[in-house]
């Protein structure tokens, strides 16, 4: 076997991998997309509601491990929110009104040493 036809021989192999990669890859992402449309509840505790999550708390996406593809699973950017949510309420600034209403704009100063 001369040096060309090697090339060619480990060029058609890498392209057979790639088609298999992308094939277990797309199969992976299939079932990742079928546990991310699963619903949770978050929200009903915290009453905010996530499109990326859809209120589980967490996503599921593929991740490459030599030649295989598992399904693996992060926390959600809402759990951020959800968590300064609940301190809120443990607090009793849940309301989004209080938050609104008690801004520094609206403070009143009726006493000098409160302008210092
Ligand atoms: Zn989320």
């Amino acid at each position: 076997m001369n040096l060309t036809k090697i090339t060619a021989k480990i060029e058609k192999q890498s392209d057979k991998t790639e088609i298999f990669n992308d094939k277990v890859l797309k199969k992976c992402q299939k079932d990742c997309d079928a546990l991310n449309a699963d619903i949770g509840d978050y929200n009903k505790a915290d009453g905010y509601n996530c499109d990326i999550c859809k209120n589980k708390g967490f996503v599921f996406f593929p991740k490459s491990y030599s030649d295989k593809y598992n399904i693996c699973s992060r926390e959600c950017k809402c759990m951020n929110k959800r968590r300064m949510l609940r301190h809120l309420k443990k607090s009793g600034l849940d309301s989004n009104k209080i938050l609104e209403e008690l801004t520094f704009k609206k403070f009143i100063v009726k006493n000098l040493w409160q302008k210092i």
